[in-house]
């Protein structure tokens, strides 16, 4: 499938000069919405422990992932959301910092866990996750998303396998 056309450039949003990828149509076509998801789910060729996704777009897919690979599914949130303990990593942003969250009881020591965002972009936020964790011993098999933004050079922040359905 031809999952381009389902993703349609917003010009200046959020902020004027940027080119933000929307990914509403594919989610909003059931045909693309569930090939997407089955080609997302095939590009991780390991069993696989956990699918960590990352608040909010992360989640439209992830759960439907760690379901079709048979593994658990772990929320990363922004801080504040998650009720339970939490370990937390604070990233840069364009202007300023974020922090991010994870349960602590969310991942074993030693589970092969599979990371999934819609877009790679700078990279700053899938390498902050990839921070938790490994903080928490899980052991990263793969960066997984939708698409990368080849020209804002996010693969150079992670040191693990980055695999997307479109790169542009
Ligand atoms: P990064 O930290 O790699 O610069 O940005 C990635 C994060 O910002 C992801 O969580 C992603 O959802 C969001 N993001 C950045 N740019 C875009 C975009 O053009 N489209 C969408 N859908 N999300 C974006």
């Amino acid at each position: 499938m031809n999952f381009e056309k389902y993703i349609r450039d917003i010009n200046d949003f959020p902020k004027k000069g940027i080119v933000f990828k929307d990914i509403t149509p594919l989610l909003g076509d059931a045909k693309a919405f569930e090939a997407c998801a089955d080609h997302l789910s095939s590009l991780v060729h390991t069993p696989i422990d956990k699918v960590v996704a990352i608040e909010s777009r992360g989640f439209f897919f992830g759960g439907i992932i760690a379901q079709k690979l048979n593994a658990g599914f772990v929320p990363v949130r922004k801080k504040g959301k998650l009720p339970y303990d939490v370990l937390e990593v604070t990233y840069e942003l364009e202007y300023g910092k974020d922090v991010l969250q994870i349960h602590k009881d969310a991942i074993q020591k030693g589970e092969k866990v599979v990371i999934h965002d819609d877009i790679l972009a700078t990279g700053g936020t899938a390498k902050a996750v990839c921070e938790l964790v490994e903080s928490l011993g899980g052991e990263i098999i793969q960066c997984n998303f939708i698409a990368i933004l080849e020209f804002l050079k996010g693969r150079e922040k992670i040191e693990y396998p980055i695999k997307s359905l479109l790169s542009y």
